[in-house]
């Protein structure tokens, strides 16, 4: 399959995929059978695989769809990342951040502690995919569909220079590009 300039192949089946959504879902809802938890997708790549997961989903839950903006940090380190479309109070809430993919996690890593410090009862992370930089570093991801190495991937939500989100399977670049 070719996008802009670059070829891709499958990497991860549409049948996998569907499969591995619904083995997290059984876990998410077996966890939260209890409580009813605000699920926070961050988009744009997530909304795939969220509207997928949440049909799976047997526990109540309210769900609200937000983003990682960069702004100018004030320290020279560079740009630092905040969440925004936050609507709703955070405070005493089961919140379960929804990712496509975590690759180094250092935004993750920040909006967890963001949403910490916000009051709420626990912070987990649904991860569709989670890449090598992520696990060397121990990045908190309590739900991760598939560990992967460090290629360059779309398809299912993930996109290439905007492209691709619409397939169902997930597509590698090919030959190493
Ligand atoms: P991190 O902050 O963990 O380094 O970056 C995570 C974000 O980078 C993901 O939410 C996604 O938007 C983007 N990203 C990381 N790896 C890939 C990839 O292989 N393919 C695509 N399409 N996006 C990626």
């Amino acid at each position: 399959m070719k996008v802009k300039d670059l070829e891709f192949k499958e990497f991860i089946s549409a049948e996998a995929i569907d499969q591995k959504v619904k083995e997290l879902a059984a876990k998410v809802s077996e966890d939260y059978k209890d409580k009813t938890p605000l699920l926070l997708p961050i988009l744009n790549g997530s909304f795939v695989f969220a509207s997928d997961l949440v049909k799976e989903l047997t526990v109540p839950c309210r769900i609200s769809f937000v983003k990682v903006s960069s702004y100018n940090g004030t320290q020279s380190t560079g740009q630092l990342k905040t969440l925004i479309g936050l609507e709703e109070s955070l405070f005493n809430q089961h919140i379960i951040i929804i990712e496509d993919i975590v690759d180094t996690g250092l935004t993750l890593q920040k909006i967890v502690e963001e949403l910490r410090a916000l009051g709420t009862k626990s912070v987990e992370v649904v991860a569709l995919l989670r890449k090598k930089p992520a696990r060397e570093k121990s990045i908190e991801v309590k739900y991760v569909g598939f560990d992967i190495e460090e290629e360059f991937v779309l398809g299912y939500g993930l996109d290439y220079d905007g492209l691709g989100r619409n397939s169902k399977g997930i597509y590698q670049a090919a030959n190493g590009q």
